[in-house]
């Protein structure tokens, strides 16, 4: 059995779920997740951020919008009344819902509910699209079985017993199909998994139910080298470890939820990369395989915010780390890079929401200086210390950019920099031109 997760472009048009349809129609008791059609989350946020606004006609016109791109889909999905009328009652209940809860106050909690209805249309289109190509697919709930903790971490043994249950009801089903990124946190209530969070879910699914493999097909052939969106002529990388891919979805390529390869390394599942649009390309293999002696690829993480400490008392001074780590711990805030000198710590952030009582609380323990709007650029590869040479080449390249911090040795896979926003696009080229 293999998962397999469409992105929002997959599924973005009614020509897109056709072509889905036919890519998933021979895949024998595959279990299929699927994202919202591209956009819906999006217009989903802004409904929601209406109603916060108490913009009620806003809210109400966004809705109608978003109503009349599904009624066009169904309109171009389905070839015969019967299954375009099934798929109009279908919407036509979700809207409504979403009718009834746009009346209702603003809540981080109704903003769940609104946000999750994408990822339930575009399943219930696609199960319906299936039926009437004669294929027996089975829609699970995913609010049935994704269940967080108060971490907003998965609960494994619930997950896998529920997912379980939930197959084994439907022995005859040719294939399943389920939402991702939706889920229930620990009260019950309706939750996410964060934005691009349905490569999570198929992670987490694909890991638990033991299946051979998880693929994730998306708008692009696998992995580039490094992030299109700035650099040209960026190539697919063809094999990747699964720290090397973890390395890259955590820095930044976007193309992997930063979360997402944990389940599928801890169970030791591949995670193949694949482009709807171009089925026969060969993408990305992500395996406990290590190609020796080799730069893979260069990804970048924005919005980062640099912390320094300067303390007179650090010198010498055990237990100072800790003091500092205590109160990241206590703000509940995770650092991303860090390097130490006698003098003082610099560190990474990429959450500011307690910031200003983090900085009150490290000023009690030295100077502080904060710098905004900086870019971590992770380098990664074959970066085992004793390997020699990668680092002076990564360094290098990057000779005319201003680096504020540089971490290596953390892990055998990472070299990374912290340079400032503005810098973004040149260091990237830079890379591409010097390491591939
Ligand atoms: P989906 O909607 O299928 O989840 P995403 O938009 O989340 O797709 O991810 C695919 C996009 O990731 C690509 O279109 C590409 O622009 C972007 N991307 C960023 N970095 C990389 C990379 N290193 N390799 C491939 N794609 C990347
Ligand atoms: N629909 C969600 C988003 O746009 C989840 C996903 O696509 O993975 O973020
Ligand atoms: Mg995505």
């Amino acid at each position: 059995m293999k998962v397999k997760k469409f992105g929002g472009t997959s599924v973005g048009s009614a020509e897109r779920i056709q072509n889905v349809g036919k890519l998933i129609s021979g895949c024998k008791k595959d279990v299929v997740v699927l994202s919202a059609m591209s956009g819906t989350t999006n217009s989903l946020l802004e409904i929601s951020s209406a109603i916060k606004k108490e913009d009620k006609i806003q809210a109400a016109n966004l809705i109608c919008q978003l109503r009349k791109k599904y009624a066009d889909t169904i309109d171009a999905l389905f070839k015969s009344e019967e299954y375009k009328s099934q798929a109009t009652e279908a919407i036509n209940e979700i809207f409504s819902e979403l009718n009834d809860l746009a009346e209702k106050p603003f809540s981080t909690k109704l903003e769940k509910e609104i946000v999750a209805k994408g990822e339930l249309m575009s399943t219930r289109l696609m199960d319906l699209h299936l039926h009437e190509e004669g294929i027996n697919s089975v829609l699970l709930p995913a609010l049935d079985f994704m269940k967080t903790d108060r971490h907003g971490e998965p609960v494994e043994d619930f997950i896998k017993e529920e997912a379980s249950k939930a197959i084994s009801k439907h022995p005859d089903a040719d294939l399943y199909i389920t939402q991702g990124f939706i889920c229930r946190n620990e009260n019950g209530e309706t939750d996410n998994l964060q934005r691009g969070g349905s490569d999570y879910t198929a992670s987490i699914l694909g890991a638990l139910l033991g299946a051979e493999e998880i693929e994730i097909w998306t708008d692009i052939d696998g992995m580039h080298n490094n992030d299109p969106r700035y650099v040209e002529d960026t190539r697919p990388v063809h094999n990747l470890h699964f720290e090397e891919a973890a390395e890259l979805a955590y820095f930044g390529a976007k193309i992997l939820h930063p979360t997402c390869i944990l389940p599928a390394r801890e169970h030791n599942v591949p995670v193949r990369l694949l482009n709807t649009m171009d089925p026969e390309a060969e993408g990305t293999l992500i395996e406990n395989n290590l190609e020796r002696n080799s730069i893979k690829a260069v990804a970048a993480k924005d919005n980062i915010t640099a912390i320094k400490i300067k303390s007179g008392r650090m010198l010498l001074a055990y237990g100072f780390l800790k003091k500092v780590f205590e109160i990241f711990e206590k703000y509940e805030t995770s650092i991303d890079m860090i390097t130490t000198s006698e003098v003082g710590v610099s560190l990474t952030i990429d959450n500011e929401k307690n910031l200003p009582q983090i900085e009150e609380e490290l000023s009690k323990l030295g100077a502080v200086t904060i710098d905004r709007d900086m870019v971590i650029i992770c380098v990664v590869g074959d970066l085992e210390w004793t390997n020699k040479g990668f680092e002076a080449a990564a360094l290098d390249a990057l000779r005319n950019v201003p680096v504020r911090m540089i971490s290596y040795g953390g892990s055998n896979y990472n070299i990374s920099f912290l340079i400032r926003k503005e810098d973004k696009t040149k260091a990237l080229r830079l890379l591409s031109y010097h390491l591939f």
